[in-house]
């Protein structure tokens, strides 16, 4: 849906303002990573509550979302998807070392 992507200087991004979101917060994977962060898993996932709230509420036609606030729950769902991540593969990492 065209109107649920964000334009920047005209130019229309091929993904939604929520998928944008996610991507973006996936930008702190590596950094995570690198820094060797642990993070516990339930923050992983509360931080993806806003979004699904989001996305729910919107589906269910309870409310009309918009592109700032799609884009905005999209990335804290990025990042906290990047915890669950790094947080998994540490525990995995782990048994092998
Ligand atoms: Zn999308």
């Amino acid at each position: 849906m065209k109107s649920r992507s964000l334009t920047i200087n005209g130019y229309t991004l091929p993904l939604c303002a929520r998928c944008t979101g996610i991507l973006a917060g996936y930008l702190f994977f590596p950094f995570f990573l690198i820094l060797n962060l642990n993070f516990p898993l339930w923050l992983g996932i509360v931080l993806n509550l806003p979004m699904v709230i989001d996305g729910w509420t919107q589906k269910r036609k309870y409310r009309i979302s918009n592109n700032s606030l799609r884009l905005s729950t999209g990335i804290v769902s990025g990042l906290g998807q990047s915890m669950i991540i790094v947080s998994v593969s540490q525990k995995i990492i782990s048994i092998f070392l």
